[in-house]
């Protein structure tokens, strides 16, 4: 397991582009997305969610969007800068390749953090 303690530089701060570099050499992370593979197989390997951009299925995604004209995907996070599309419900882009206008839904879940025994 790849850890950032290994990453440490010199001024004390951590090199996140080398530790993610060494995590999806070692099938650790996404190539694409960078996500975390949770049981590696192998290295420079894809996610379970960017291995499905080439279904014709609907695509859901922690971080992409897909044309549904041309496959091309972006990153909703940094391809849109207003908060809306952090609401759930249904917003609009435009693809960054085609140009096709698309609709895309913001699926929101929820985990819940309860406290450490003993502490209330
Ligand atoms: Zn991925
Ligand atoms: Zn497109």
């Amino acid at each position: 397991m790849i850890s950032f303690k290994d990453f440490v530089q010199e001024d004390g701060g951590i090199n996140w582009d080398a530790y993610n570099e060494a995590g999806k050499n070692a099938g650790e992370r996404c190539v694409k997305c960078n996500g975390v593979i949770t049981y590696p197989k192998a290295p420079r390997s894809l996610c379970v969610m960017c291995k499905s951009i080439d279904d014709d299925a609907e695509f859901n995604h922690d971080v992409f969007v897909r044309c549904p004209e041309c496959r091309a995907t972006q990153n909703v996070n940094s391809d849109c800068d207003d908060g809306e599309i952090y609401e759930s419900g249904y917003h609009t882009i435009d693809c960054s390749e085609c140009e096709t206008e698309f609709d895309f839904e913001t699926r929101i879940s929820f985990s819940f953090a309860s406290p450490k025994m003993g502490e209330k």
